[in-house]
């Protein structure tokens, strides 16, 4: 069984381990960067970027998650987590971890609509997926590396970049565990 770890620091945890374990792998909240040692793969939960990004540094996380990606071994970035992974982020000047090709606008979908469900095509994944945005982002540009795998209203919603995977929605909030298996297949091969 693969280990699958989830960033502790803020936001929707318990969730995507409960989706990890129906989906056939073993979570582990990740609290402590040494415990990226013990995973094959590591999921960015949502929750609210910038917040994340100040406990990232406050732990000293910045490199250790930098350096997990760089080995090769899978990270899946949802909501904020996508925003963590993305290079350029809409009206700010620096990046977070700058591992994936892509420029994301943040709470993109406008005020009216902070949270909604919308049924959505994911590539490979699924035709028929309730996707849960809260807040959510949207990926504004793509670079030549990075496949997109569903939009909702013409904006990107989901993109893989070899074995990154991000969604602007949250799958952890549903029955529906047809992407974190995705995932999970993503980091057994
Ligand atoms: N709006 C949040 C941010 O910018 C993301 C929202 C979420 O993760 N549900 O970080």
């Amino acid at each position: 069984m693969v280990k699958i770890g989830v960033l502790g620091l803020q936001g929707a945890i318990r969730e995507h381990i409960r989706s990890v374990e129906a989906s056939g792998a073993e979570g582990i909240v990740i609290k402590y960067k040494e415990q990226l040692d013990e995973i094959d793969g590591l999921i960015l939960p949502g929750g609210e970027s910038t917040t994340m990004r100040r406990l990232i540094d406050k732990y000293d996380f910045l490199d250790a998650l930098k350096n997990f990606g760089q080995q090769g071994k899978p990270i899946f970035g949802t909501c904020a987590g996508l925003i963590l992974l993305a290079t350029d982020i809409v009206g700010q000047d620096h990046a977070h971890l700058a591992l994936v090709d892509m420029k994301v606008e943040r709470n993109a979908f406008g005020r009216q609509r902070e949270s909604f469900e919308a049924a959505i095509n994911i590539k490979g994944v699924a035709e028929d997926y309730e996707a849960v945005f809260i807040r959510a982002p949207y990926i504004a540009e793509v670079g030549p590396e990075v496949d997109v795998l569903a939009t909702h209203n013409d904006k990107i919603v989901a993109a893989q970049q070899g074995h990154y995977l991000c969604s602007a929605f949250h799958p952890e909030l549903t029955d529906d565990h047809r992407l974190t298996e995705y995932f999970v297949k993503m980091v057994e091969r």
